[in-house]
């Protein structure tokens, strides 16, 4: 499978592993704040690569994070996942929810030790396609975090905060809708590469205002953290 990168050392992605981090390309959605490139990305490497490389630092590496881009729109993710599998790595996958049934199929396989689910916004039609930047069915999104919450397999929920798109209400909205007792990371907007160019005008709500949001947000989510502020 052609992938779009590799990162040899990302602890800071799976927090207490050494973990490495492969990169999908493209993405179903067009979020205007998305700063990943790789969503327009032509895939440049073989996955066989990361692979050799994981497999020579055996010693070193004890997790992969696969993420991109959203990682569910290939259809060879099944196969990547088993190959890290066999290897006895632990795996998370970060993925939009925009695919049930990806998530479905590979949560049921046990192939995944953690999912990380983007909330892009509210989980209703409107205000995730005007996240999204494409039209999304929210239900989708709804199904998969009901799929990932009842696995059993260790998952947490991350929401990036970013003015004119995801204020207070919002992320009371989306905290509402999250499993009681899961974990939902508020992430901080970062404009500067934004793929959209007002985008990259927007300033970052303060610090402050973060900290209100992740106070609020703990009356329905046990766990709040924030990253990035
Ligand atoms: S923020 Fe995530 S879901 Fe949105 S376009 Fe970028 S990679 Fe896709």
């Amino acid at each position: 499978m052609r992938i779009a990168g590799f990162v040899k050392t990302a602890l800071s992605e799976w927090e207490g592993k050494n973990a490495c981090m492969i990169l999908l390309p493209g993405c179903n959605f067009r979020c205007p704040y998305c700063n990943r490139s790789l969503i327009d990305s032509d895939a440049s490497a073989d996955h066989a690569e990361a692979v050799d490389y994981i497999k020579t630092h055996r010693d070193f590496v004890d997790a992969v994070v696969v993420s991109g881009g959203e990682p569910t729109v290939h259809p060879e993710l099944y196969a990547l996942l088993k190959d890290l599998k066999s290897l006895n790595l632990k795996i998370k996958i970060d993925t939009n929810g925009s695919m049930p049934d990806v998530l479905d199929d590979i949560v049921g396989a046990m192939l995944v030790d953690k999912v990380c689910i983007n909330v892009m916004a509210p989980l209703d039609d409107a205000s995730y396609t005007a996240a999204a930047g494409v039209v999304v069915d929210a239900g989708a999104v709804r199904r998969s975090i009901d799929i990932v919450s009842r696995s059993g397999v260790a998952c947490e929920f991350r929401t990036t905060a970013v003015p004119g798109i995801i204020g207070s209400d919002a992320m009371n909205r989306i905290s509402e809708s999250l499993p009681a007792g899961g974990s939902l990371i508020i992430q901080q907007f970062d404009p500067s590469a934004a793929r959209d160019a007002e985008m990259r005008k927007t300033v970052p709500y303060p610090t402050q205002a973060l900290v209100r949001m992740a106070e609020s947000s703990k009356r329905h989510v046990r766990n709040v953290r924030i990253r990035g502020a």
